[in-house]
C-alpha cells in the first residue's frame, strides 16, 4: 500500500507527505537518516506512514524507540489511527516494573525489582506468571494487543481479569508485531535489548529503527555507561546489610568504605588511576575479594529471600554498591574520577559504537525538532556527518510565533540572588497576566523553579497553577497534566529537559504563551570534564558547544515549542536570560522561533504591551 492510501488523516499537512516519502526511501535504501521537523508538525504520523509502507514492501519490522513513556503513548495513539485505515499488528512494551501486578500494594524499589520478579518466578510464587501460556485467555489477550495496542492501564485491567502477567502478554505480542514501540532501553541497553533481539528473535537486519527525539541519544548512552557511588550510599548499604542480618556482607562493606575513604582522602586530583585502585584492593583484601563482593552484593539472593519472606523493603543500596563494583572491576574503557566523597565511572566517549550499532539495522531514522547545526548533531551522537543523510521539513509558513528575548535577566550562577528571582518573577507574572489562555513556564532546574514559583503565585492571584516535581511517577505526571488541561488559563511550571518539555501534547490551544527562564547548562563536574578532554584529544573543536551549550539551547527550544501543536497556531515565546540574545544563540534558533524576534531589556510593562499587541486584546 502506498503512502497516500496508508495515511490515517484526510489530507497531509504541508511537508508531511514529503517527510513520509523521504523516510520510505531511506528505509528502502538502508540509509541512516537524520530528519528535522518542528514540534506540532505531525512527524510521528508521517514517519510511521513512510516506515510502514517500506516495511510492507521489504518484509521488515519497524521498531520505534522513544525516550519516555508519555512519548510512547503518543506514538501508540497514531498507530491506533493507522490501524483503523489499514489493519496491521502492532505492540508497545514498557518495563516489567511498569506492568507487574504482583508488586501492587508492596514497597518494591525499582532498582531491586529484578530480584523481586526473578525470585517470585523461580520459586513459583507468581501465579500471574504460572498462568502464562496455559490459558486460551492468554492467547486472546496477545491477539487483542496486536490489533488495538491498548494503553498500559487497559492492558493491566484485562490481564488482571485473565490473571496473567501483562509483561509476558506484550513480550509475546512483540514477536508477531509489525511495529513495536519501545523505550530506548530495548533498542540499546545491553541489559534490556536481549529481550527483544535474542529472546524474541527479532533480526536487526530486518528491522527499520526509528529513534524519536534523537538529540537525547548522547545523554542516554552517557547514562548507560556511567555510574556514581557516594560514601553515604556505602554506609547506607552497611545499614541495610545489618538490618537483614547479612553479617559477612556488612563486614565487607565496612572494609570497602574504609578503603574508599582512604583512596579519596589521599587523591591529589579528580582523576584516579583505575588499575592502581584495583591493585590496592588486591593487596589490602586479597586477589579476588572485590570481584567476589561485587557478585555477592549484586546477586544477593539471601537479601531477596529475606525481603520477600518478611515483606520488607528490598535493599536498593546494597544492589547499587554491587553494581558499581561490577562496573569498576569489569569496565575497561571507563575513567575513574572522584569529588566530594563521590566516586564516578565515566565513559569519555559514550557514543563510540553508536554508528556500528545503527549499521546493524536495515536502516535508522533519527528524528528531532532541533538538529541545527546538523554536522555537530551527527558528531554528538557518534555519526560521521558525511555518511548520513539529513532532511529538514520547512516549517516557515506553519505557525505565527513572536519571540521576545529579555536581556535584563539571567540565571547565571553568580547572578542568582533574591533580587534577580524577584525580577524574573515580575516578568513571568506580566506574561501570565497578559495571556488569557494557558502559560507554560520552564525553569533550568528544580531549585530555580522552587525559587520563583511562590513569588509568581503571589503576583497572579486567582490563576490555577500546577508544578512538576522531581521523580514524578507516570500516574502523578498524568494528574499534573490533566489538572493543567482542565482549565483554560492554567499555568504549568516545569523544568527544561523534563517530562513536560518534550513530546507532550498541549493541544486544543491549551498553551498560548511559553516562558523559558534561564539557560540549563549542565553543572561542571569531573564526569563532564573527562568527556570534554576526550573529545578535544580526538580533535573535536566544538566540544563545549556539543556537550554544554547546544544541549542547553535544545532544551530551551524544545520547551519553547510546547505550545505549537498544529499548523496555524499563534503563540508568544519569552526567553528570560540575556544569553539567548547573543548572535550565536540566535543563529542556532530554529527558523520558526526567529521569524518575529524582539531582543531587549523587557520591563514587565513592555512585556504586557508586547503581549496585548500580539493578542489584539487581553488573551
Ligand atoms: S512475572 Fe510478571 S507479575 Fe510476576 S513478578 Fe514478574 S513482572 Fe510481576
Amino acid at each position: 500500500m502506498g503512502i497516500e492510501g496508508r495515511f490515517a488523516y484526510e489530507s497531509f499537512r504541508p511537508g508531511q507527505k514529503e517527510l513520509a516519502q523521504r523516510v520510505y526511501e531511506a528505509c528502502l535504501g538502508g540509509e541512516i537518516l537524520i530528519a528535522e521537523a518542528m514540534s506540532g508538525f505531525g512527524k510521528t504520523a508521517a514517519v510511521l506512514t513512510g516506515a510502514l509502507s517500506a516495511a510492507e514492501e521489504t518484509g521488515c519490522k519497524v521498531i520505534y524507540a522513544c525516550r519516555t513513556k508519555r512519548q510512547i503513548n503518543r506514538v501508540v495513539e497514531e498507530i491506533a489511527k493507522l490501524q483503523r485505515t489499514h489493519s496491521f499488528k502492532a505492540a508497545s512494551m514498557l518495563s516489567k516494573f511498569d506492568y507487574c501486578l504482583l508488586r501492587r500494594g508492596r514497597v518494591v524499589p525499582q532498582e531491586s525489582f529484578g530480584w523481586y520478579c526473578s525470585f517470585n518466578v523461580s520459586n513459583n510464587l507468581c501465579s500471574y506468571f504460572l498462568n502464562v501460556s496455559l490459558t486460551k485467555e492468554f492467547d486472546r489477550l496477545v491477539g487483542g494487543v496486536l490489533q488495538s495496542t491498548p494503553t498500559q492501564s487497559e492492558l493491566m485491567t484485562e490481564s488482571e481479569t485473565a490473571h496473567v502477567c501483562p509483561y509476558e502478554v506484550v513480550r509475546l505480542a512483540m514477536v508477531q508485531a509489525g511495529v513495536a514501540v519501545v523505550p530506548y532501553q530495548y533498542a540499546f541497553d545491553p541489559r534490556a535489548a536481549p529481550v527483544l533481539f535474542d529472546r524474541n528473535s527479532v533480526d536487526r537486519q530486518k528491522t527499520a529503527l526509528v529513534i524519536d527525539e534523537a538529540h537525547n541519544l548522547r545523554d542516554f548512552f552517557r547514562g548507560l555507561h556511567s555510574a556514581t557511588l557516594t560514601l553515604d550510599q556505602v554506609r547506607g548499604a552497611i545499614g541495610e546489610a545489618e538490618s537483614m542480618l547479612m553479617e559477612e556482607a556488612a563486614l565487607s562493606l565496612k572494609a570497602l568504605a574504609q578503603t574508599l575513604e582512604n583512596i579519596m582522602t589521599e587523591s591529589k586530583g579528580w582523576l584516579l588511576d583505575r588499575a592502581s585502585v584495583l591493585d590496592r584492593f588486591r593487596s589490602e583484601h586479597g586477589t579476588v575479594w572485590l570481584q567476589n563482593l561485587a557478585f555477592e552484593l549484586s546477586a544477593s539472593s539471601g537479601a531477596a529471600w529475606g525481603s520477600v519472606v518478611y515483606e520488607r523493603r528490598l535493599p536498593s543500596l546494597i544492589l547499587r554498591v554491587g553494581e558499581f563494583l561490577v562496573k569498576l572491576s569489569s569496565s575497561t574503557r571507563s575513567l575513574l574520577v572522584t569529588w566530594q566523597n563521590t566516586l564516578g565511572l565515566v565513559d569519555p566517549n559514550p557514543v563510540e559504537d553508536v554508528a556500528q550499532r545503527l549499521s546493524e539495522f536495515r536502516c535508522a531514522v533519527l528524528l528531532s525538532a532541533t538538529v541545527n547545526p546538523s554536522s555537530v548533531f551527527a558528531r554528538s551522537v557518534g555519526l560521521d556527518p558525511f555518511k548520513v543523510s539529513t532532511y529538514e521539513v520547512s516549517s516557515e509558513p506553519m505557525v505565527t510565533v513572536r519571540t521576545a528575548v529579555d536581556t535584563g535577566t539571567s540565571t547565571r550562577y553568580k547572578l542568582r540572588s533574591p533580587e534577580m528571582y524577584s525580577k524574573i518573577s515580575d516578568r513571568v507574572a506580566a506574561v501570565i497576566n497578559s495571556t488569557g489562555s494557558g502559560v507554560g513556564v520552564f525553569a533550568p532546574s528544580y531549585s530555580v523553579l522552587d525559587a520563583i514559583f511562590e513569588m509568581v503565585s503571589k503576583r497572579v492571584p486567582g490563576r490555577h497553577m500546577v508544578s512538576e516535581a522531581p521523580g514524578l511517577s507516570n500516574e502523578k505526571a498524568t494528574e499534573v497534566f490533566d489538572s493543567f488541561m482542565a482549565e483554560d488559563d492554567s499555568v504549568l511550571f516545569a523544568v527544561q529537559g523534563g517530562r513536560f518539555s518534550e513530546g507532550e501534547d498541549f493541544d486544543r490551544g491549551a498553551m498560548g504563551s511559553v516562558v523559558v527562564v534561564g539557560l540549563a547548562l549542565p553543572p561542571p563536574s569531573p564526569l563532564l570534564y573527562a568527556e570534554y578532554t576526550c573529545l578535544k584529544r580526538a580533535g573535536e573543536t566544538e566540544s563545549y558547544l556539543m556537550l554544554s551549550r547546544l544541549p542547553a539551547l535544545r532544551r530551551a527550544f524544545q520547551a519553547a515549542g510546547r505550545h505549537v501543536r498544529s499548523p496555524g497556531k499563534r503563540g508568544l515565546v519569552f526567553f528570560l536570560d540575556e544569553r539567548f540574545g547573543t548572535a550565536a544563540a540566535v543563529e542556532l534558533m530554529p527558523s520558526w522561533l526567529k521569524k518575529d524576534l524582539v531582543v531587549g531589556d523587557l520591563s514587565p510593562d513592555s512585556i504586557s504591551s508586547l503581549s496585548h499587541d500580539f493578542w489584539g486584546s487581553r488573551g
